[in-house]
């Protein structure tokens, strides 16, 4: 592309959706500058994804290497955007780019909103996650789990929790919480071999056994699901603790239980029917309760964006054109909407998990920024372009804004810097196989020494 079709595009966040957004849009020849909350590139790819998958994890990292060392992009580590943060959303809205494309993620939680929540040792699913992959400020925090830890939820994420209390905490007992039945889990089969050597089997026919009138009640068979869950437990990781997991099916905790000290001591739980929802099920509570002892609650029921960035927000997501466009219809999709002026606000974008929260994995987030990027070129083709002394009018502009309020950006120079002190260390590593730091100033303090 010449250099006077070549547009300024600011992408926010630089998680699998964010990087492919700016891959599309570099290789389309324009300037494309990336403001990232971490210090470090990859967003859930290097503080979510299971630390063990190295294959994944390194194959992400080596393409995002790629792109920062393409010379028209421009990367910006340890920069949050957010009311009462390094940049507002007007901040960089200002800054002159012909397009920002917000690739934040949801970074809120969905709290399942039970009394007694905030009692220790009730945890959201993100902050373990972020806790066993040492983002900064979650790596060092205490994470008590006691001995028998309930996680409420039936996804992936849930089996990633459970493999680590299995395979790092090495807790007695893991009981996945779910509010249907057997057969509406909704983990990946495969993920399931992280933890099945640690499976109590007894224990799981025992449940289904319990729920089988339940599940007769909506033509469901209690022995065919059984088998058909157990069959699952193949090509088992092998095992590393004693922990034994299973499942309380047909269950909703109501209610956390705490002791003296406000600890979690269990949870109120109600039994639920399963009643046919189409071609689905949806579970109804019975009114029937029971205490179920366990020492800590993990809430994986999901993610929401988060509304105090300054993005129109609804219901635990930006809010997105609803009106179709006339390019093509589906670009409304990736617009954001302001409904309080029933306009789309001019030039902003939204991809990834910050456009659908919790949407699926590594790959169909790449393929929401790579959309996002045709979104933003049909977007481009009818604005005026900037030439690529734009380019460096929107970067001084960012340098001044910076620098005004004192933040610390980190470059891909820095970074450079960085991955090589790490390798050093990396006889030092914890239990994620990876050495990483704990707070971000440690990361700052050790660029700024290998400048000097
Ligand atoms: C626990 C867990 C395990 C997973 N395991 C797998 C797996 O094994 N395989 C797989 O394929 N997928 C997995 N996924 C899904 C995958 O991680 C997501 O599909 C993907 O990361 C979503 O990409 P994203 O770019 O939309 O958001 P994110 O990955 O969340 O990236 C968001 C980026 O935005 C930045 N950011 C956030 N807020 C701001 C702000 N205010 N200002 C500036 N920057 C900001 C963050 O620093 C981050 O870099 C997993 C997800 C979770 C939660």
């Amino acid at each position: 592309m010449s250099a006077t079709n070549s547009h300024v595009i600011i992408v926010v966040g630089a998680g699998p959706a964010g990087m492919a957004a700016a891959s599309s849009l570099a290789k389309a020849g324009h300037e494309v500058i990336i403001l990232n909350r971490d210090i470090k590139f990859g967003g859930l790819a290097e503080y979510g994804i299971f630390p063990a998958k190295l294959k994944l994890r390194g194959g992400l990292k080596k393409q995002y290497w790629e792109l920062l060392q393409q010379p028209n992009v421009h990367y910006f580590g340890n920069v949050s955007i957010g009311k009462g943060k390094d940049l507002t959303v007007e901040d960089v809205r200002a800054l002159g780019a012909s397009a920002v494309v917000f690739a934040i993620g949801a970074q809120g939680t969905k709290a399942i909103g039970v009394e007694g929540d905030s009692a220790q040792g009730v945890f959201h699913a993100k902050d373990v996650v972020y806790h066993f992959n040492r983002l900064p400020g979650f790596g060092d925090r205490p994470f008590e789990m006691g001995n028998h830890v309930a996680i409420i939820g039936a996804g992936d994420v849930m089996v990633d929790i459970a493999h680590w209390l299995t395979r790092y905490k090495k807790v007695e007992r893991v009981t996945a919480i779910v509010r249907r039945g057997p057969a509406e889990r909704k983990y990946n089969p495969k993920e399931i071999r992280a933890v099945c050597s640690n499976m109590d089997v007894d224990g799981i026919t025992n449940e289904v056994a319990r729920i089988k009138d339940r599940l007769a009640a909506v033509g469901q068979n209690a022995d065919e699901i059984l088998k058909a869950l157990t069959d699952e437990f193949v090509k088992c990781e092998p095992k590393v603790s004693d922990t034994k997991m299973g499942f309380k099916f047909l269950a909703s905790p109501k209610r956390i239980l705490v002791d003296g000290n406000n600890r979690v001591r269990g949870l109120e739980m109600e039994d639920n029917k399963l009643e046919p929802k189409g071609s689905d099920t949806a579970a109804v509570g019975l009114k029937q309760y029971y205490e179920f002892p366990c020492d800590a609650v993990v809430f994986a029921v999901g993610d929401k964006v988060d509304e105090t960035v300054g993005l129109p927000y609804k219901s635990g997501l930006f809010v997105t054109n609803p009106n179709k466009t006339t390019n093509d219809p589906d670009d409304a999709l990736f617009q954001a909407f302001d409904e309080a002026t029933g306009k789309v606000v001019d030039g902003v974008f939204l991809t990834g998990w910050a456009r659908k929260a919790s949407d699926g994995l590594v790959g169909i987030a790449k393929r929401d920024g790579d959309w996002c990027a045709e979104v933003v070129t049909r977007y481009l083709s009818s604005s005026a372009p900037h030439s690529h002394t734009g380019a460096k009018v929107v970067l001084d502009k960012l340098a001044m804004a910076l620098k005004n309020h004192k933040s610390h950006p980190v470059d891909a120079k820095g970074l450079r810097s960085l991955e090589s002190i790490e390798h050093k260390h990396q006889g030092a590593t914890d239990c994620i196989g990876e050495f990483k730091y704990a707070s971000n100033r440690e990361m700052i303090d050790l660029i700024e020494k290998g400048k000097s």
